[in-house]
């Protein structure tokens, strides 16, 4: 963020204080609040879960839903909301996990829900290349990935 999200003038880097910047002209501040997202480990009551992967992935690696959170939405609905659009399958929640940073995308605050399927018919969306729901396999997701964390707390629960 270079300026004002209020009068548009520059925002100064050296402001001492909580936020990260503040306007030069009306005194607006800019916290770099990190970015809400919601993760979610999807199972099956048939011991099966859901994978998902993009074209871009290492071979054979796929990973779960995530998204971003809307304004006027709980963590849990966006999870139901973002397996939704990207999977077709219709999910309950089963319970919030709390949340964790992840290394790569720091300014990414992950909440981590699971949830389980109970309808809906498995076809990916625009934000998916493919989608799947096959047997528990910890080989299949990325090495560790919040998804692969999420699997391993599911696993030792
Ligand atoms: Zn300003």
């Amino acid at each position: 963020m270079n300026y004002c999200g209020d009068c548009g003038s520059l925002l100064n880097e050296n402001y001492n204080g909580n936020a990260k910047k503040v306007c030069t002209k009306c005194n607006w501040k800019w916290y770099d609040p990190p970015v809400p997202v919601v993760i979610v480990f999807v199972s099956t009551q048939n011991n099966e879960m859901l994978y998902v992967r993009q074209k871009w992935f290492p071979e054979n690696k796929w990973a779960t839903v995530s998204g971003f959170i809307d304004k006027h939405e709980s963590a849990e609905e966006a999870a139901v909301r973002e397996v939704r659009e990207e999977t077709g399958l219709e999910t309950r929640v089963i319970e919030n996990w709390g949340t964790i940073i992840s290394k790569n995308r720091p300014n990414d605050l992950y909440i981590m829900v699971h949830c389980e399927v109970n309808g809906g018919k498995l076809q990916a969306g625009d934000d998916a290349d493919e989608v799947d729901v096959a047997p528990i396999d910890t080989q299949r997701l990325i090495e560790g990935s919040i998804a692969e964390h999420m699997l391993l707390k599911f696993l030792n629960n």
